[in-house]
């Protein structure tokens, strides 16, 4: 028996937690273990805390079971998926705090490993992969198996990524052989854009900019241009993976501006630049070939900022050719 389901055996009352700003690994991950601890643990109390979860993940068993209150209740179990570190966690880190045990399931290179037990696999596809390995298959019904699934196809590009083992590809077969509609999550929840989504990723990809001899390459979106295409964040999803697939491009970045010259920065790598250690050099995480972190300064600045390591790094890596 794992570790996770000794936890969930003795808990009469468990919380769910997720990162902030939640990604359908996150999503994914949270409510396959919020259906699974039900089906194990019937008698239990079980709740999944988690703010802002795109609605195109309404598809997804238990979304409307998803609360975003932070009350004063305490549980016996806290169980923190795909976060990197406490903070992440955002207002619910609280239920750590107060809770009587607690598990970190994760897939981060940056996690050290701030709950009671932690199972972090790093070389992972996703945590809803790590997730799987923790769970009595028995149990894994076709609605737990679709949530998993979402959490795999988010974190790989649908199985683009270089997280992609063949680990990855035999759970996503265990998870169809389930009978889950895996045409319709691919499309519906990584694919399909909205007229305004579509509209930003062209403003935004129009106005990219190369540098270090066409190597790196980044693009920003500011607030005033959010406000115009009346779009959030979560819209911005995937430009900058449209940025990582353009020819000669090895990093690439993107960021959209949260407030007055602070900015939300995204980076991609495709061989070389390892952008967790960028990331975490400014206060942020991720893994080798996506990260990202939160950085003040002019447009100008942070780009130069970051420049600064990414070439150190492809000096360093043209050295060891
Ligand atoms: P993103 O560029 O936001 O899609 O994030 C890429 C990866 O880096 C994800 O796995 C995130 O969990 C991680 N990440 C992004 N921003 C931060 C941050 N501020 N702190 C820690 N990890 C982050
Ligand atoms: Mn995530
Ligand atoms: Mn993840």
């Amino acid at each position: 028996m794992t570790k996770l389901d000794q936890m969930l055996d003795t808990a009469a009352s468990i919380v769910i937690l997720g990162h902030v700003n939640p990604d359908g690994d996150c999503a994914g991950s949270c409510l396959a273990m919020y259906r699974y601890a039900k089906k194990r643990r019937e008698a239990a109390d079980v709740s999944v805390r988690l703010k802002n979860v795109p609605e195109k993940f309404s598809y997804l068993d238990g979304y409307d079971r998803i609360q975003d209150t932070v009350g004063d209740e305490v549980f016996d179990l806290c169980i923190c998926l795909d976060c990197s570190d406490r903070e992440r966690l955002g207002e619910f880190e609280v239920y750590l705090e107060r809770a009587g045990a607690s598990i970190c399931v994760d897939h981060h290179v940056t996690n050290r490993g701030y709950a009671g037990e932690n199972v972090v696999v790093p070389g992972a596809s996703s945590t809803a992969e790590v997730l799987y390995g923790q769970l009595d298959k028995a149990l894994i019904d076709r609605e737990t198996a679709a949530c998993l699934y979402t959490g795999i196809i988010h974190d790989t590009g649908v199985f683009r990524y270089s997280c992609t083992s063949a680990k990855t590809m035999e759970i996503a077969g265990k998870l169809m052989e389930t009978g889950i509609d895996f045409t319709r999550i691919i499309d519906e929840s990584f694919f399909r854009k909205t007229y305004l989504q579509s509209q930003i990723l062209g403003r935004a990809l129009m106005e990219c900019i190369r540098f270090s001899e066409g190597q790196c390459i980044f693009t920003v979106v500011k607030s005033q241009d959010m406000e115009f295409y009346g779009v959030g964040p979560k819209d911005l999803d995937g430009i900058v993976d449209q940025l990582r697939t353009i020819d000669g491009v090895e990093c690439a970045i993107f960021m959209y501006e949260m407030d007055t010259h602070v900015y939300k920065v995204s980076m991609r790598s495709n061989r070389v630049v390892d952008v967790s250690r960028i990331a975490a050099y400014f206060g942020g995480g991720g893994h080798v070939r996506a990260a990202g972190c939160t950085m003040s300064g002019s447009i100008h600045d942070v780009v130069n900022n970051l420049s600064g390591h990414i070439e150190k790094q492809l000096l360093a890596g043209s050295e060891n050719d």
